[in-house]
């Protein structure tokens, strides 16, 4: 990692100390479990994923890469954490679903890869960076024209504070202290700003909601909390 990169190092350390309990579906990361169905779901209802290439931007241990592999994508998954990107590689070996890893950040990978991607993921990632519009821009590089970007992250309204902060690390404990702070949260206008002048436009976007007494997450209208975009990168 150089200094120069846009990387909060101690963001990285975070997800790296837990990397071993990445894939347990009751650990600290379940969260990121109980949603992937959901946001592939929401990929799909946008883009054709058979047979083609998708980078996953942030992938950590390649929960959503995998997902998608296994719905018949080729699929890459990058991070800039080592123990992750071990981790994703060694439970591809264990689950033998096919993907693709490497510690890169988005903007290198995006100077090697530019257009080489039908579609590019990106989720959850971008409240733990210093610069997300050089994120956005990298993703915007890596795809294709006509290609899709989806994004998922907070949304900084008191709710999200409240749901995300208060109750699911504090009181019903689903995410280890810590995890997020509400200052990085994005709202989906500076979001879809960023991805403008990346020259992408909106093509769908979806709340992701928290019922805490089934303890059941859905797709719906409720953008305060959690939400992902579709974008697009227009044909030339
Ligand atoms: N996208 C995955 C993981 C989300 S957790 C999922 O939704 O399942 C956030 C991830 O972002 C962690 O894996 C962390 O290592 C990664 N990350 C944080 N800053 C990063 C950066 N600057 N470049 C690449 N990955 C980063």
């Amino acid at each position: 990692m150089t200094a120069t990169e846009n990387v909060h190092p101690h963001e990285i350390d975070k997800f790296g100390s837990l990397a071993e309990r990445w894939w347990d579906p009751q650990g600290e990361f379940k969260t990121l479990h109980d949603i992937n169905p959901l946001r592939i779901k929401f990929i799909q209802e946008y883009a054709d994923i058979q047979d083609k290439k998708i980078v996953d931007v942030g992938c950590g241990g390649g929960i959503l890469t995998e997902g998608l592999a296994k719905q018949g994508a080729k699929a890459t998954g990058i991070d800039l954490s080592e123990e992750l990107i071990d981790i994703a590689d060694l439970h591809g070996l264990e689950s033998g679903v096919q993907a693709n890893y490497q510690k890169i950040s988005a903007e290198t990978f995006a100077e090697q890869h530019p257009e080489q991607f039908d579609h590019v993921t990106c989720m959850e990632m971008l409240e733990h960076v210093p610069d997300p519009a050089s994120i956005v821009n990298a993703c915007a590089k890596i795809v294709k024209p006509g290609g899709f970007v989806f994004f998922s992250t907070l949304n900084r309204k008191p709710k999200a504070y409240l749901l995300a902060i208060v109750a699911a690390e504090h009181l019903l404990k689903m995410l280890p202290k810590g995890t997020h702070d509400y200052k990085t949260f994005i709202k989906p206008s500076e979001l879809s700003r960023w991805c403008r002048h990346a020259g992408l436009e909106i093509r769908g976007m979806t709340g992701i909601e928290y019922n805490p007494f089934s303890k059941q997450f859905s797709l719906g209208k409720d953008i305060d909390v959690n939400y992902i975009i579709a974008y697009q990168r227009p044909e030339i």
